[in-house]
């Protein structure tokens, strides 16, 4: 049996994918499914950022995960299989959360994670017997997952060499916008640590992003994971929520352990839109002294902000630069609120009648995709790119330099610098 597993790119203005010459991480899921298939069956991957598709490749099944912005290109790919009598799987955050949807398009939709379902569906599909849905009942211990086959991609293609690897699936916070909580209810599980160590040892490269999506949820766990990570000499990216700041040791660690800088959800600087998605534990008077406590452990802080949000007035745009400057933002993820199908800021949006659209393909980083309470919509594009082009300018790269460590001085430039150009091409 030969299979394709297929990670779709998002659509450019005239339709076609979008290509990336070099994208900033290696693709984790397809090798990590890849590794979930048994041996014997032939698998080949193509993450069409920069891969393309073979479609008379002679494959027996195509599987098709997707993110909701590469939906409208998943279905396109899909339907192209089937026209040719392959048949397609398709799985995945977004098709989990619209089945209905996704199977105009499938002949198999996998719903929930891959890990219970997945040797069902191969071995369904070798027999000619596929069911239209595979629902995986609970959730998969963690216990002795493979590791990914990043063999099977072109590594050579990526910026940086960042292995992605996971430690702990979900998040025990339940924010109205995220798709984590609810796709994993508010469960949070991790791995056994020795199988985490085993997999960075075995991999032998020196640097990783960990893809949890909250790394140091339960601190116990995230402080043995970083002492036993010391003597490895590594250097790692992660993800987190600002309660890491409450914890000096935890902070210690975790830049011991190599942790260059912490992708960390602030969203608003504003207390009541924190509490209109549900984030009131974020609390803004908190944030210059926990911050700080992460900073000054040598950790730098990619700060993820949200604008647009119904509290939001003209004045945001300043109010947050100003946030980010005084407290020496190692680099930004900017976003306008996305309503992704199955969250409770889409349900709330619809009810109010404030959805402007459902055409998947623009819900991407920075699209206004509802109607703003307090601005208008032509007011938060222009406020959210000038944000951009303030805080990435080259005197802002100057002066947050000096809040940085020198061990991340090389990389932030490098970072920096190379979001500065993109801003400028409106590509961010
Ligand atoms: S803390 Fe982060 S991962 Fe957790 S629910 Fe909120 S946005 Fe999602």
């Amino acid at each position: 049996m030969k299979i394709l597993l297929v990670q779709p790119t998002t659509l450019d203005r005239n339709g076609g994918p979008n290509k990336w010459k070099r994208p900033f991480l290696p693709n984790y899921t397809l090798p990590y499914l890849s590794a979930l298939t048994p041996r014997g069956v032939e698998v080949e991957i193509a993450d069409e950022k920069v891969d393309s598709i073979d479609f008379g490749g002679g494959y027996d099944l195509v599987g098709i995960s997707a993110l909701t912005s590469q939906a409208v290109r998943a279905y396109g790919i899909a339907d192209r299989f089937r026209e040719a009598g392959i048949p397609v799987v398709m799985g995945g955050i977004h098709v989990t959360a619209l089945p209905e949807e996704a199977a105009r398009h499938c002949d198999a939709v996998v719903m929930g994670e891959a890990e219970n379902v997945w040797v069902q569906v191969l071995e369904d599909a070798a027999r000619g017997r596929l069911k239209g849905v595979y629902r995986a009942n609970g959730f998969h211990d963690m216990k002795d997952l493979p590791a990914p086959r990043f063999d099977l991609l072109k590594r050579k293609d990526f910026i940086s060499p960042f292995l992605p690897i996971l430690a702990t699936k979900g998040c025990p916070h339940d924010c109205d916008f995220c798709s984590v909580s609810r796709f994993f209810g508010k469960s949070y599980r991790f791995r056994p640590l020795e199988d985490v160590i085993r997999e960075i040892t075995a991999s032998g490269a020196k640097r990783f992003t960990f893809v949890d999506d909250n790394i140091t949820a339960n601190r116990n766990y995230s402080k043995e994971l970083f002492k036993a990570m010391i003597p490895l000499g590594v250097q790692w990216l992660g993800q987190c929520t600002i309660n890491l700041g409450r914890d000096p040791a935890l902070c210690r660690l975790a830049a011991e352990s190599g942790c260059c800088f912490m992708s960390i959800g602030i969203e608003s600087v504003d207390e009541d839109n924190l509490a209109s998605i549900d984030k009131s534990w974020n609390r803004v008077k908190e944030f210059p002294e926990l911050l700080s406590n992460i900073r000054k452990s040598g950790i730098g802080l990619a700060l993820n902000m949200i604008v647009g949000l119904d509290n939001d007035d003209r004045g945001i745009f300043r109010k947050t630069l100003r946030f980010l400057m005084d407290n020496r933002a190692f680099t930004l993820i900017l976003n306008t609120p996305i309503p992704y199908p199955g969250t409770r800021l889409a349900q709330r949006l619809d009810t109010e009648g404030r959805l402007l659209h459902t055409n998947w393909s623009g819900y991407t980083q920075g699209s206004i995709l509802y109607t703003p309470r307090r601005i208008s919509a032509g007011e938060l594009e222009a406020g959210y790119w000038s944000l951009l082009d303030d805080f990435f300018s080259y005197p802002s790269i100057a002066r947050r330099a000096l809040g940085q460590s020198c061990r991340n001085l090389p990389y932030y430039f490098k970072r920096n610098l190379d979001l500065h150009m993109s801003v400028k091409r409106r590509v961010y």
